[in-house]
């Protein structure tokens, strides 16, 4: 079935006990044993399964064409379960110009229990080569990168993990299935901020990991999920499962403005730099096409002349778009990038990150016009 039809159907059955098309959401932190011991139903108590988080991990699961998913309260509760995979005493490589969140897992509390990290750029496959040279549990790729936009080829850096017995993890949050299957080019594990995309409506936070095969990485990770407890609530799994019905109509609307958008500023010369796959002129562009054949995503980052200052200025002007952090949701934002990721940032000062959302694209644009206004 294609990607429509499992969003609105995979997951989903009427409840059996009230002919209610949608699930209710079941509250109850504990599920009765039968008379023998057992538990006819398969859950004893919600840490270890709930049937809210169970209907939203079949549904990732078939959307990203994996063999089974993990859920988790946040993106950063998903991502650590992934590190764990490395534990113990392993080396995990991972794209530079990642989640600044991540980098600091790995700087700090990875380091901390014994696993270490060397930061690469993904998108030189040469570079990840020399670096898998010596030993790595993992290789943890985000394409398109944050916030620059980078495109590493899944393809390629599969083929490298697999050749040191590495698995190849990859953050798709910045596509989404929709727009990007990382288990098409050899992916084992995904992950998604479900905050984003997936939830798509800036009202609920989560993580969710899938893997490409049953065996033992989806059983620790299932382990991991139960035993540390970092799981989202049953209404947070509900609102997840009610957005992924409209997962394939948002990302593709927003990522069709973005691509307007970019073109807006790419031609405007009050901008020094757009950075965006779906421009010709960007380095990964050719990859990007055949890795992202839909859409690019909804993520564009530009670069004013000047400093903080000058950015600064351009999203305090900013009327439509709202001044604020995150992606993936039904409504715009702008964000100056370098302020909001802290002291390790390597982000250049002048540079803008927008999330574009489902609004009308010529409202959008004639809000960066004013915003932008003379030039900074
Ligand atoms: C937001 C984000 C995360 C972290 O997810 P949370 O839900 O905020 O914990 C990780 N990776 C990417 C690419 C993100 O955008």
């Amino acid at each position: 079935m294609k990607i429509e039809t499992l969003a609105v159907h995979a997951g989903r059955e009427t409840d059996p006990a009230t002919g209610a098309l949608r699930e209710p959401i079941h509250l109850s932190t504990t599920f009765e044993r039968a008379a023998d011991g057992d538990y006819p139903q398969g859950h004893n108590y919600t840490r270890n399964s709930n049937p809210n988080r169970n209907s939203l991990e079949r549904a990732i699961t078939a959307l990203e064409g994996g063999a089974g998913a993990v859920a988790f309260a946040s993106g950063s509760a998903a991502t650590l379960a992934a590190f764990s995979l490395a534990a113990p005493g392993g080396r995990i490589v991972c794209s530079a110009d990642c989640y600044h969140g991540t980098a600091k897992q790995l700087r700090g509390l990875l380091a901390d229990f014994g696993i270490s990290a060397e930061f690469v750029d993904t998108s030189d496959t040469a570079a990840v080569a020399r670096a898998l040279e010596a030993p790595a549990s993992l290789l943890w790729v985000e394409t398109p990168s944050n916030p620059l936009l980078k495109v590493s080829d899944i393809a390629a850096l599969s083929r490298l993990a697999h050749q040191c017995s590495a698995l190849l993890a990859c953050d798709n949050t910045f596509s989404s299935p929709v727009l990007q299957r990382p288990f098409d080019f050899g992916a084992d594990l995904v992950m998604h901020s479900t905050t984003k995309y997936l939830g798509g409506h800036s009202d609920v936070l989560g993580g969710v990991l899938v893997t490409r095969e049953k065996g033992p990485a989806l059983e620790r990770l299932r382990d991991f999920q139960s035993t540390t407890g970092g799981v989202p609530s049953p209404f947070d799994c509900w609102l997840v499962l009610r957005s992924l019905a409209t997962l394939p109509l948002r990302v593709r609307a927003q990522s069709a403005n973005a691509a307007a958008i970019a073109r807006f500023l790419n031609a405007d010369r009050r901008i020094e730099r757009v950075h965006y796959p779906g421009l010709e002129s960007h380095s990964g562009h050719a990859l990007a096409v055949r890795q992202m054949p839909d859409g690019f995503g909804s993520v564009v980052s530009f670069q004013v002349p000047g400093g903080a200052a000058q950015a600064m200025a351009v999203a305090a002007r900013a009327q439509l778009f709202t001044r604020a952090t995150s992606l993936g949701g039904v409504e715009s934002l702008i964000e100056h990038r370098a302020s909001m990721e802290g002291p390790h940032s390597q982000t250049p000062p002048n540079l803008l990150r927008l999330s574009i959302g489902v609004e009308n694209v010529s409202d959008l644009i004639a809000d960066l016009d004013q915003a932008l206004g003379t030039g900074s």
